[in-house]
């Protein structure tokens, strides 16, 4: 089938290779997060279930269209949420997989999302503080952030007492490699690096690799609760590797340019925050913002600089949270 076969407006579906497509987030969707769809042959390997039930399911029922098979195994990548909340649109007849320490924190999030269910008024109280700042925020680059995260969260307050979520059917650890008739999937688990434990699937005959949450690109990364020396080694490994396609975990389909690009954004903004922190203070560190070519990414990403820059000088002062959930 071609890419236009199957529509859904939360996400765009890109053929990579016969039978291997990248699920991309589309920008005004629900995904948020991009998906995994691998025809093995004899099976059909799914990682990632986006940021909400409604795109998990388009994320089924394109992989049953494309493959005319149920999904087998569902591979969750890391512990944060916009990666699977769309679990519960996939049945028993697919088994959820994911590292013991994912589980746990998946565990924990059920529990976070069990207390908002019996008590929206929070959720509500957090959304109307986000409106409140909106009311008066006149930094462009802020406001289309804060527009996109209270349309977001919206939602998931309307759509909270049919909140459903599924936790994974089985762990696994260490690397794995699945081989099927048609190809072999090597999954490849490296530990806390973008999160607390981060896995990526590499397809090594098509030379494709799906990064998960280690590659974002095009945009700033999420560094909140990274390890930033684990996450820069990564890279480097890729960068020498001998694969060329590389789907995010955000972001369009890319390369290496576009690995490069991410790690020089992590090396300019610790630079730029170390130095300010050691010639200015704190306060001044918590002002920077990248140079360019990164600075045009900052119209709507005015929180995940702030997030970034408070990881930054957590980690540049040895304070990093060790017991930090995700
Ligand atoms: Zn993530």
């Amino acid at each position: 089938m071609s890419d236009k076969d199957f529509e859904s407006v939360h996400f765009q579906l890109k053929q990579l290779a016969d039978g291997v497509y990248a699920a991309i987030a589309t920008e005004d969707g629900l995904a948020y997060s991009n998906a995994a769809i691998i025809n093995m042959g004899d099976q059909t390997i799914v990682m990632d279930s986006f940021n909400s039930i409604e795109a998990g399911r388009d994320l089924r029922e394109a992989a049953e269209v494309l493959f005319d098979r149920a999904v087998s195994k569902l591979i969750i990548s890391h512990p944060h949420d916009d990666h699977w909340n769309g679990n519960a649109a996939f049945d028993e007849s697919t088994t959820i997989l994911s590292t013991p320490a994912v589980l746990t924190a998946m565990q924990e999030t059920a529990k976070e999302w069990q207390e908002d269910k019996e008590n929206p008024d929070e959720y509500q109280k957090w959304i109307q503080g986000m409106k409140d700042r909106l009311s008066t925020e006149e930094d462009p680059r802020w406001q289309v952030g804060l527009e996109r995260s209270i349309k977001l969260y919206e939602h998931v307050l309307a759509t909270l007492p049919d909140f459903e979520l599924r936790l994974p059917d089985e762990t696994f650890q260490g690397n794995q490699t699945f081989v099927g008739t048609k190809r072999k999937v090597e999954l490849i688990s490296v530990g806390p690096v973008h999160s607390t434990d981060d896995c990526y699937l590499v397809l090594p005959d098509d030379g494709i690799v799906f990064l998960a949450d280690i590659g974002f690109f095009r945009m700033q990364p999420f560094m909140g609760f990274c390890d930033i020396n684990a996450w820069r080694k990564q890279i480097d490994h890729q960068l020498a590797g001998e694969y060329e396609v590389f789907v995010p975990g955000h972001g369009d389909v890319g390369g290496k340019a576009e690995l490069a690009e991410l790690r020089k954004y992590m090396d300019a903004m610790e630079k730029l925050v170390s130095e300010t922190l050691s010639e200015v203070d704190e306060e001044a560190a918590r002002q920077v913002e990248p140079p360019a070519p990164f600075d045009a990414w900052l119209m709507g990403g005015m929180g995940r600089l702030e997030a970034n820059i408070n990881y930054l000088i957590k980690h540049l002062q040895g304070q990093e949270d060790t017991t930090k959930p995700n």
